[in-house]
């Protein structure tokens, strides 16, 4: 599953509490042309896996790596800020009362608690999306641009984010709903009963993610080129993945970014590839990604990561039994919040799952990056297209920092690094060279 997914489904579990909003991320611009081998990663009788790789990396053009590293580094940047600006957003709801307000004209529209609650979501989500509104726009419109990675001009942004905030309006509203519910009724175990539901919806978003929502954004559609599906659906088979057909989505609609994915599960579980990986990849490279995305579902990514999940998310909610307590009682009074009851306590929940999944912030990562490591050590069995996969991570390397240190590595990366994604295709290269040399002068075997 790559991070599009990922983050997906951490938003539609966040929807809830509102920070930052529900844009898909952007993408890139061709700098890098890789149609060749470089010398030192032909096969031969002294190859070296550590040669090949620099010859791969010095393939990037220094000012091509000098925009994506200033691009990546700068990510760092805005972890930082989305928390600072996300927190100071609900301190300023907290303290001028204006959440205590909203809930009050709530109670005064409707006698129904379920839809008290919902209209102070809705109040909410609007208020903290017209305050969050200049980082948003900065992030997702302004410094993609400024990279030359989004296609999008200003009206049709502003469309996607419009659906993306129905989106939360409706799915968020849906969870709000559910679990003030469930905090009213069980006073005690609110915070058990809380994991579980929560941990319900995520498994429905997800489920439901890639065929009803999805189709919101983008188009999706099955791919109909029998030469780029045929090597697919032939790996397919080949290790026991039950895929019938390949989609693809109009990425290019937001992005130059190259990706693919594999998403939902069950009956939703489908191989989806982007334009611009077809438009621009070689049949190579498009058979290591997806050698590489097949290595998710046979390692049962989803279904670990849901359980993952399920403990993270036992472990916030035990967190915010806890740390709602001590706050209240603190001010609580002064905010003219009543109990954990009262929707106006919403702020105070998205500040303490803020610092909460801040910190997380390496933790999540290497998880993922462990899932990925695995992912491409299959796909480079699975596909056996090493150059096809080192192409893919130079490629990925228009918004990726290749060569980051180890403590940058363990601490932002949610795949493994380029320089190492390459490394690891020239090491297995270096141990399957016969696979190489039977067909002289001819491209790598398939
Ligand atoms: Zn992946």
């Amino acid at each position: 599953m790559d991070w599009r997914l990922r983050g997906f489904v951490l938003l539609v579990l966040f929807a809830a509490f509102g920070l930052g909003s529900a844009q898909a991320q952007p993408a890139i611009q061709p700098t890098v042309d890789i149609t060749q081998v470089p010398a030192a990663a032909h096969p031969s009788a002294h190859f070296d896996a550590d040669a090949a790789t620099e010859a791969y990396m010095a393939m990037i053009p220094a000012a091509a790596k000098a925009r994506s590293d200033a691009y990546f580094e700068g990510g760092y940047w805005l972890i930082l800020w989305n928390f600072l600006y996300g927190s100071a957003i609900v301190l300023l709801l907290l303290n001028l009362r204006w959440s205590a307000r909203m809930r009050d004209l709530a109670e005064r529209i409707t006698r129904f608690r379920w839809l008290q609650t919902f209209l102070y979501w809705i109040e909410y989500l609007l208020l903290t999306t017209v305050l969050g509104f200049p980082l948003e726009f900065y992030e997702n419109y302004v410094r993609e641009h400024k990279y030359g990675l989004a296609t999008q001009s200003f009206g049709p942004w502003m469309g996607d984010e419009g659906k993306a905030l129905l989106v939360s309006l409706v799915l968020g509203g849906i969870a709000v709903v559910v679990l003030f519910a469930i905090v009213r009724r069980l006073r005690r175990s609110w915070w058990i009963w809380g994991a579980i539901a929560s941990m319900a919806l995520a498994v429905v978003a997800i489920a439901i993610g890639p065929v009803y929502l999805q189709p919101i954004f983008n188009k999706v559609t099955r791919l109909n080129d029998p030469k780029i599906t045929a090597p697919i659906l032939s790996m397919a088979r080949a290790n026991g993945i039950p895929a019938k057909d390949v989609y693809q989505i109009d990425a290019s609609r937001q992005t130059t970014r190259m990706s693919a994915n594999v998403s939902g599960f069950a009956n939703t579980m489908r191989i989806t590839l982007n334009d611009n990986l077809l438009r621009r990849g070689s049949p190579e490279e498009i058979q290591a990604v997806m050698g590489h995305e097949m290595g998710h579902y046979v390692m049962n990514h989803i279904p670990k990561f849901l359980i993952f999940l399920l403990i993270v998310d036992v472990c916030f909610f035990a967190y915010l039994k806890w740390g709602l307590g001590w706050t209240l009682k603190r001010w609580g009074g002064r905010w003219q919040i009543r109990d954990i009851g009262d929707p106006a306590v919403l702020p105070l929940v998205v500040l303490l799952a803020g610092i909460l999944f801040f910190m997380l912030t390496p933790v999540l990562n290497t998880y993922s990056r462990a899932e990925e490591k695995e992912a491409d050590m299959f796909g480079l069995n699975a596909a056996r297209q090493p150059d096809g996969f080192a192409q893919a991570a130079i490629h990925l390397s228009e918004y990726r920092k290749m060569r980051p240190g180890c403590l940058e590595e363990w601490v932002f990366y949610d795949h493994p690094s380029g320089y190492n994604r390459i490394h690891s295709a020239m090491v297995w290269k270096g141990e399957n060279l016969e696979l190489f040399e039977k067909t002289p002068g001819q491209p790598a075997a398939h």
